[in-house]
């Protein structure tokens, strides 16, 4: 398999804290996207990725829990039960762990690539994913939920986040 061209952002590129615009029309060059998105995915052994991590403010989203890969555009949550909190890394904020708290449960809809609407209940890990992802698409980062003690815990990290080595299982 080819290297993908796309490149992960990290931390302090704008494109991360831009909210991405939905996607009105599907083209061949959205279905290419999200496929280079699954691979930077796999390649960064991420769990879910987002498209303003590879630079593009549009609501695009890949997701494979280990289930299957999803191919997701314009996701929407149109119902949240319950709570659960996981601790996250994200492949744009590398080297950082941060307990959020999100839903247990979600239901979404969204366009598959071929613009099928696709609904999906999710739960625990996969509800977290999804969630956190379709918070990169409001330009919303792990880090804005820190804590006033892990915001100072982390400061050093993420000024320091060209060096750093990722040390969270779970990445986003
Ligand atoms: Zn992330």
């Amino acid at each position: 398999m080819k290297e993908t061209k796309l490149k992960i952002r990290v931390f302090g590129a704008a494109v991360l804290r831009k909210k991405a615009v939905a996607v009105n029309r599907i083209t061949s060059e959205h279905r290419e996207i999200l496929s280079q998105m699954a691979q930077a995915m796999y390649e960064g052994a991420g769990i879910g990725l987002a498209a303003p991590q590879v630079g593009l403010s549009e609501q695009l989203i890949v997701v494979d829990i280990g289930e299957g890969l999803y191919k997701l555009i314009n996701p929407k949550i149109i119902k949240k039960q319950g709570a659960q909190a996981i601790s996250e890394g994200c492949l744009s904020v590398p080297g950082v762990c941060i307990k959020v708290k999100r839903a247990k449960r979600v239901w979404l809809e969204a366009k598959d690539e071929n613009n099928q609407l696709l609904k999906i209940e999710a739960s625990d890990l996969f509800a977290c994913v999804l969630q956190h992802e379709i918070d990169h698409l409001k330009g919303k980062l792990i880090i804005d939920y820190a804590s006033f003690i892990e915001k100072l815990r982390i400061k050093k990290k993420l000024k320091a986040l060209k060096t750093s080595v990722k040390t969270c299982k779970l990445q986003l």
